[in-house]
């Protein structure tokens, strides 16, 4: 936990947040500025800076996170619409927040990606 990042906040619930889910591993919140009609964050609850620090020890909890996209994103009623999953890295990946974290971002048609 690092009091200084405020995804361990979130996820130790010592800063407010619309939890989706939360177990012992991972907890999912609504992003507070949504890109889209269902914008859901998911992040493991242990401190990653970016995905650059993630190894074989964090197998189990970004494969659950991805798993548990799929069901938040059925339980939002876009699983057949489709959704997008994105895990931005670094400075030119665009990522704001050094706490690992997929988005899960449904119900509109978004763009397609060309990179
Ligand atoms: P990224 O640019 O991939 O690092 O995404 C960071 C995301 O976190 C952005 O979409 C922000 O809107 C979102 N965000 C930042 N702080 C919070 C917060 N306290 N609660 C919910 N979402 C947040
Ligand atoms: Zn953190």
């Amino acid at each position: 936990m690092e009091t200084n990042c405020i995804f361990c906040r979130i996820a130790a619930g010592e800063a407010s947040a619309a939890i989706v889910y939360h177990d012992d591993e991972l907890t999912a919140f609504w992003d507070r500025r949504p890109a889209a009609p269902v914008h859901i964050l998911l992040i493991p609850n242990k401190h990653i800076d970016t995905l650059n620090q993630a190894d074989a020890e964090d197998t189990h909890v970004l494969g659950r996170m991805i798993l548990k996209a799929k069901d938040i994103a059925k339980k939002e009623g876009v699983d057949e619409r489709g959704f997008r999953l994105v895990i931005n890295t670094g400075l030119e990946g665009g990522q704001s927040v050094n706490h690992v974290h997929l988005h899960l971002i449904a119900g509109k048609q978004l763009p397609i990606f060309h990179g």
